[in-house]
């Protein structure tokens, strides 16, 4: 048998109704802030991510799924969504004189070390929000996610760390100072902070490396270096989550991986996946539109990564409380040699009230197709048997208590129609 792809992983059923319900919860959410949503390509030009995401991130540097085109274009698998969101909409004049509160779902990918919560394939939804310049909306994308985290019943799992890297300025200059003062001391950093240094020094701040933890207790620190609007800005975010009850630290080492980030940056962090903690990361971003050609517009977003999410869901609520755990709500025996036509045609009746319903295929005594029946997880069986093909009637069977009733077919209807549904 051939396998899967290291790191691309496959969603089956039970996992599959864990997601759908995740993601219908955030999209509810998405929608009750009037977000709306975005279809993106998978494949963006390479030149994109290299000068979107930056080419001295990791992600360009060496996770990236690039191809060639046919006619020999570069091309890239998308590694995040923001860069991608912002040639869409920009291509599409969408920026222009207006703004935008966006979100996407979908598939990223990145060539990275396969393990719990990371994979090479891995599924994000992101919201993306231009135009707005203010405190007032990075506060609305952290009250967004609160709302997510609190209906998914995970917001006492996870914790706010909040950062401002300061205007592009200010990040230039602390990553000067951050690089004159470790150069005398490369020979001291880890492998990997030794190669950031010369590539994308802030990315140091988070190394995991014990020693080269201890030599930044002295580096210059980035608050320091952080102007005083973006400073102001900072103290009316942290203010206005104050007012809206956001718990939040502030991590001044907090800077995020990716190149295009100015003044406020976050992450929502859990304790209960182990290494991979970060369930969502997300900041400020008003360089970036610029960058790639649009003009200078305000930006701020976050991803979600849902795979971690998931992970979380699961390890909070591994009994899978206000979703279906099975796949259907009705199973329909029909051991008796006519009774098919019968059977679609209730099953039909049953879908149009919400019922999720599942047919009995392949044939049997009515002892097989009850044992499939219990199998299935359904709450109910109907039951057409010879009888109740010849008298009009269905059995209903409750699957849970073993109680069998004999009902005409509209009454049965009726009957199961009013049993909640799960799906
Ligand atoms: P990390 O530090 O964990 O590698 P990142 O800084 O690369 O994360 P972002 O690019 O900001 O992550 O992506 C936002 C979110 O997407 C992350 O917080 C995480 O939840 C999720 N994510 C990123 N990479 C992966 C991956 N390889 N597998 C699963 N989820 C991922
Ligand atoms: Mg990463």
């Amino acid at each position: 048998m051939i396998q899967a792809v290291r790191g691309m992983r496959d969603v089956l059923p039970a996992q599959a109704r864990r997601w759908r319900h995740v993601e219908s919860v955030v999209r509810r959410v998405m929608s009750g802030f009037a977000y709306e949503e975005v279809h993106l390509p998978l494949l963006e030009f390479t030149e994109l991510f290299a000068r979107g995401v930056g080419e001295a991130t990791d992600i360009v540097e060496k996770e990236m799924y690039t191809l060639a085109d046919r006619d020999g274009d570069s091309l890239s698998l998308r590694p995040e969504g923001t860069a991608s969101c912002v040639r869409a909409l920009q291509e599409n004049g969408l920026l222009y004189n207006q703004t935008q509160k966006v979100f996407y779902a979908g598939p990223m990918f990145r060539y990275e070390k396969p393990q719990k919560g990371r994979y090479r394939q891995f599924y994000q939804i992101g919201a993306e929000v231009f135009g707005f310049p203010g405190p007032d909306v990075d506060a609305e994308l952290i009250l967004l996610c609160a709302q997510i985290w609190r209906e998914l019943g995970v917001l006492e799992h996870v914790r706010l760390e909040l950062n401002t890297l300061g205007d592009g300025g200010a990040r230039q200059a602390y990553r000067d100072a951050l690089v004159t003062y470790l150069n005398p001391l490369s020979d001291q950093l880890d492998p990997d902070s030794r190669r950031r240094l010369k590539t994308n020094p802030l990315r140091i701040l988070d190394a995991k490396s014990e020693q080269t933890q201890k030599l930044l207790a002295d580096a210059p620190q980035l608050p320091d270096f952080v102007d005083e609007a973006s400073r102001q800005h900072f103290r009316q975010l942290c203010s206005l989550l104050e007012q809206l009850g956001i718990n939040f630290t502030h991590n001044p080492k907090l800077v995020r991986g990716l190149d295009y980030y100015t003044h406020t940056v976050f992450e929502w962090i859990t304790n209960d996946l182990g290494a991979q903690g970060t369930i969502c990361a997300g900041g400020r971003y008003d360089g970036l539109v610029e960058r790639l050609g649009g003009r200078a517009t305000p930006a701020v977003g976050f991803a979600i990564g849902l795979d971690r999410l998931l992970l979380l869901h699961e390890t909070v609520d591994p009994g899978s409380t206000g979703f279906a755990d099975t796949p259907a709500d009705v199973y329909i025996c029909c051991p008796a040699s006519d009774s098919l036509e019968v059977a679609f045609g209730i099953a039909q009746r049953l879908r149009a009230q919400a019922l999720r319903v599942r047919l009995h295929m392949g044939g049997g005594n009515l002892k097989k197709q009850l044992k499939r029946a219990n199998a299935s997880g359904a709450t109910w069986a109907v039951i057409l048997g010879d009888e109740e093909v010849q008298t009009q009637t269905m059995s209903i069977k409750n699957l849970t208590n073993g109680e069998q009733q004999q009902l005409d077919l509209d009454a049965g209807v009726t009957l199961l129609a009013s049993s909640e549904s799960h799906g």
